[in-house]
């Protein structure tokens, strides 16, 4: 057990709801592994209280925060600066104080890259298929313009939806690289694609029994592509399950999650995290044996 004293600094997590949030179970088992003096906690803020929050957590000293739903948004107006990929995100998931006061930026980008850095490609020569665009698929598609991906196809299900997500990339270099697809497209872009990744809920809990691909599409996934979930439960989901029998590399959302978490630690204190020790703890939590 930690011990609380006169000295521990605070981090924390902000949302609404936030009582189901994992971060505070990764983070404080890697600063107790670290032996650092922190506690991370949740604070479960309301929309109109966000503007008192942050001047509270000024006030008292809060070395900084992650956050979640709703706030994502509309926190931005609220800092005194954010870094260029929470720019291109237009979210922000993890704040840190700077000289300059407080700085949001989104370790989404990095924690989706990760798993697939491991990999040997030639990144500038895959075209990835992203299904879904919602908050998720917007740090995907940053993340692969960060790889060197210079195509990269996005498919909804919702026609305006779609234009406005191929429009929110008008002032930066992406618009030229994105490109938007209705569902009906998506059997002639999974022919031809080497990494194919689903951004959909579909398949979490409790409809595990479903996936965004029919049987009859995954046969359409090369053997060779990567099949990416950014699902993190179940572990596989049935999408990964029908990759896995077809012999596809896969990877699921856990390393995600877990490398987006040690990339804001790292932010917060300056130092070497101990990644492993959140992946297991990660792990022991969701998965029991
Ligand atoms: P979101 O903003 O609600 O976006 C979800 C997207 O999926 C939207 O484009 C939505 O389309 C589409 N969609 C929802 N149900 C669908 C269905 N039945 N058929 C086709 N499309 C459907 O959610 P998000 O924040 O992007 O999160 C998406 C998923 O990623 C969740 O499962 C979440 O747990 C996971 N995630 C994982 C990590 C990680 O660290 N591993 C991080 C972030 C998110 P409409 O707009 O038309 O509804």
């Amino acid at each position: 057990m930690q011990h609380i004293t006169g000295k521990t600094k605070l981090l924390g997590v902000i949302g609404d709801p936030i009582a189901h949030s994992l971060s505070p179970l990764i983070h404080n088992a890697a600063l107790q592994k670290l032996g650092r003096d922190y506690v991370y906690v949740a604070f479960p803020i309301k929309a109109e209280n966000l503007e008192a929050a942050i001047a509270g957590f000024q006030a008292f000293g809060l070395v900084g925060f992650s956050i979640t739903i709703p706030h994502k948004q509309s926190i931005i107006p609220l800092l005194d600066s954010i870094t260029p990929t929470a720019q291109l995100v237009g979210a922000v998931n993890t704040v840190y104080r700077t000289e300059t006061g407080w700085q949001g930026t989104n370790t989404d980008v990095e924690g989706f890259i990760a798993p697939l850095k491991t990999l040997d490609r030639n990144w500038t020569k895959v075209h990835p298929v992203i299904l879904g665009i919602g908050g998720a698929a917007r740090a995907v598609v940053v993340g692969l313009a960060q790889l060197g991906c210079s195509k990269i196809e996005v498919v909804g299900r919702n026609i305006a939806k779609l234009e406005a997500f191929h429009q929110s990339w008008q002032k930066s270099d992406l618009q030229s690289v994105v490109s938007v697809h209705p569902w009906e497209n998506l059997a002639q872009l999974i022919r031809h694609t080497e990494l194919f990744i689903n951004t959909t809920p579909v398949g979490m809990a409790p409809h595990t029994n479903q996936s965004p691909l029919s049987e009859e599409l995954i046969q359409k996934l090369s053997p060779s592509a990567i099949a990416y979930d950014l699902i993190y439960t179940p572990s596989p989901t049935r999408f990964l399950q029908q990759a896995q029998s077809q012999g596809n590399i896969t990877i699921d959302g856990l390393e995600m999650l877990v490398q987006q978490g040690a990339a804001a630690l790292q932010l917060w204190l300056d130092e070497p995290v101990p990644v492993d020790t959140m992946r297991q703890t990660l792990k022991n939590y969701l998965f029991p044996s």
